[in-house]
């Protein structure tokens, strides 16, 4: 089983669970997959990109996710984010939120957040970065070098 990141048109993220990538293209393609909040079936993955947000005690951590550096560590990044950062999937922006006003303990997260949830932030002040993230790899076990 695989997890997939899934946005509809109108900007709700969600997780999805497939056998595999081909069966998730499927039931993409007949439209099995719907919206849990508003019920859309044009579904579409969010692999591109997630929010992190660090803690202000990790400064040295900011400092190596400038854009450039994100583009050249590619993979090394990624698997230092999901080492280090926690993940809250969708409760991204709420999570971002709680540490910003001290409910929480400041620390690491990544999750995905919406357009409209990134306004928020951006309004309320809070630094987050967005990575790209690599495409799922494909099941084709003879691309594999
Ligand atoms: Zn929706």
């Amino acid at each position: 089983m695989i997890a997939y990141d899934l946005q509809c048109t109108n900007g709700h993220a969600f997780e999805g669970w497939f056998e595999d990538r081909k069966a998730y293209l499927d039931q993409q393609k007949k439209g099995m997959i719907s919206c849990p909040v508003c019920n859309d079936t044009t579904i579409s993955i969010i692999p591109s990109t997630f929010a992190i947000k660090s803690s202000p005690v990790s400064k040295p951590i900011e400092a190596q996710l400038q854009d450039d550096h994100i583009k050249k560590m590619g993979r090394e990044i990624i698997d230092f984010v999901e080492k280090n950062f926690d993940d809250v999937g969708c409760d991204f922006a709420k999570e971002a939120l709680k540490i910003h006003y001290g409910v929480t303990e400041p620390r690491n997260i990544r999750g995905v957040s919406t357009k409209a949830e990134e306004k928020t932030l951006k309004k309320e002040g809070i630094q987050f970065f967005k990575i790209p993230m690599p495409a799922p790899p494909d099941s084709d076990p003879s691309a594999d070098s």
